[in-house]
């Protein structure tokens, strides 16, 4: 059995701090808390983690000062910030600080967890870890290729099923053709992706929606692309 991802959970408030680590703990992740920045640090400097989730708003070192001082030191450990702020400019600051992507509070579980397995997917390619997760009222298993409603199961292609890692791990925001054509296929867009991936998305509703005619999951916004509205946060 491959090892367990580390994750080093930075937040000085005990209910998210209990929920976070106890939900990476049933994904099978080995989770370690601190609860200042001071602690981070410390912990920091005598462990190495796969992930650290740092919240920004923390006593003693503020989780900005924390990642500037880390990544300034060389520390090449992939950093998610944990933040309350929701304004586009302080996520853009939180990114230019270092931090390899950033989750606003409030966040779903669902949410969090796709994007936990995106950024350490993107370390190391063939890590196998939390490759369940629910979309919509589907079960997926990325490692098997299967989607489940209700006991029934429904294969999906690999393709497909980087595309509905890529809308989980991007719920309540248009996504254009050209961003899931440049995250999904890895090219730019031509003629021919914007077909390729309209055909690529009428094929999986055809698998995963009720009524393909009326997608519920993947939704079409006129004009601009495509959405996954998640309403569990
Ligand atoms: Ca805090």
């Amino acid at each position: 059995m491959e090892p367990k991802a580390k994750i080093l959970v930075v937040e000085d408030e005990q209910n998210i701090q209990t929920a976070l680590v106890d939900f990476l703990e049933y994904h099978g992740f080995e989770a370690s808390v601190a609860v200042d920045g001071l602690e981070a640090e410390r912990i920091v400097a005598e462990q190495s983690f796969d992930l650290i989730l740092l919240d920004l708003m923390l006593p003693k070192i503020s989780g900005e000062q924390l990642c500037t001082k880390w990544r300034r030191e060389g520390l090449q450990t992939p950093i998610m910030m944990l933040t309350a702020k929701g304004l586009e400019k302080e996520r853009v600051a939180g990114l230019n600080l270092g931090a390899d992507d950033y989750i606003t509070k409030p966040f779903s579980l669902e949410e969090l967890l796709a994007r936990i397995n995106a950024v350490l997917r993107r370390m190391d390619p063939t890590r196998k870890v939390g490759q369940k997760f629910q979309f919509a009222d589907l079960e997926i298993d990325i490692a098997s290729l299967t989607a489940r409603r209700n006991g029934n199961e429904i294969s999906i292609s690999k393709r497909e099923a980087e595309i509905i890692q890529y809308f989980a791990a991007n719920p309540n925001r248009v996504i254009s053709r050209d961003e899931l054509y440049k995250e999904v296929w890895h090219e730019i867009m031509t003629d021919l992706g914007t077909r390729t991936t309209d055909m690529h998305i009428a094929k999986l509703r055809g698998k995963i929606e009720i009524d393909s005619n009326e997608p519920q999951i993947i939704k079409t916004i006129r004009g601009a692309g495509y959405k996954y509205e998640n309403q569990i946060s």
